[in-house]
């Protein structure tokens, strides 16, 4: 049996510690606001902004939320892009992916001031992490950092497999654990046997997007496995990429889905809003 490493209790911690940080920030007159811009219909993606929202009033963080339909124009969103990177009231600026087929996502995400760019999404921010000289960390990865902080792992010297190379996970992690002086290998879909490497793994990441894909025996006995996937099945269950009847048996530590990865990543978008209001304040969006 493995240790769970519950996202859901330590994101709890997290957001109470973030709720009095808020009110330290607005008795100094800093008032953090976060704008989440939603466009389409997809479900998912319905979910995901109506927990950020939610998270914000848990903590006190002034929230917009600005909805298109399916068929809005790229100008539409790059234009309220520019409004809100110019709006005092806003520190932070989230554009919920994915973008409807028809729309450029590098071009919208590369509109984001990057003083405002709470995913950190922006090249500005991608490049920092890259030297680890960053105000902002991707808030998946950064949730990760704070979940594998909770398992009796030490980073330095460990390997660490990273399953996925999105810039919006395995990417970032990889360098998130590099930094803390892990041995990193990142894996794909052209990895060649793939249970070899994932098997020496001391701290096993996965974000892949397949329902159950990481089974028990591809997993070092007492590794940490960190499963970032979240796969809506045809009965409504909520799965993650990791089998875990089969991981829990043998790994160390393991993050249960629903209830890992995915409430840490929105404590960390809170984070990161804080930490954008904080920086706006001090130096201003255009310096
Ligand atoms: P993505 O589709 O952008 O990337 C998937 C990665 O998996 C790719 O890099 C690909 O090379 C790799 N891959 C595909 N097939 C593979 C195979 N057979 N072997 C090895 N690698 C393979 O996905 P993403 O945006 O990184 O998301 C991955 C999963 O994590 C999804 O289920 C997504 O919903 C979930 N997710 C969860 C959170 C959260 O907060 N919990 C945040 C972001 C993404």
């Amino acid at each position: 049996m493995s240790k769970i490493l519950s996202g859901k209790e330590v994101s709890g911690r997290i957001k109470s510690e973030l709720k009095e940080q808020t009110e330290i920030l607005k008795k100094n007159n800093i008032f953090p606001g976060l704008a989440v811009i939603l466009a389409g219909d997809d479900p998912a993606s319905r979910v995901y902004v109506n927990n950020k929202k939610k998270a914000c009033e848990e903590i006190g963080i002034y929230s917009e939320e600005y909805t298109f339909s399916s068929d809005v124009t790229e100008d539409e969103i790059l234009d309220l892009i520019d409004e809100l990177n110019k709006k005092d009231s806003i520190s932070g600026i989230l554009v919920q992916l994915p973008l409807p087929k028809h729309i450029d996502e590098k071009k919208i995400i590369n509109s984001i001031n990057p003083k405002k760019d709470v995913d950190a999404f922006h090249p500005v921010n991608v490049g920092k992490i890259m030297t680890g000289n960053y105000d902002f960390v991707p808030c998946t990865p950064a949730g990760i950092m704070e979940l594998i902080k909770e398992s009796d792992i030490d980073i330095t010297g460990a390997n660490c497999v990273v399953v996925g190379r999105s810039n919006i996970v395995g990417k970032p992690m990889a360098m998130l654990l590099l930094h803390q002086n892990g041995t990193v290998t990142i894996c794909h879909s052209k990895t060649k046997e793939l249970k070899e490497v994932t098997k020496k793994a001391d701290i096993l990441v996965v974000a892949v997007g397949i329902p159950n894909f990481v089974t028990g025996d591809m997993i070092k006995p007492g590794a940490v496995v960190i499963d970032v996937g979240i796969n809506r099945m045809p009965d409504k269950k909520l799965v993650g990429d990791v089998e875990f009847e089969t991981a829990e048996k043998v790994a160390g530590a393991i993050t249960p889905v629903p209830g890992g990865v995915g409430p840490m990543t929105i404590a960390m978008l809170m984070k990161n809003t804080l930490k954008a209001a904080e920086i706006n304040a001090k130096k201003g969006v255009n310096r």
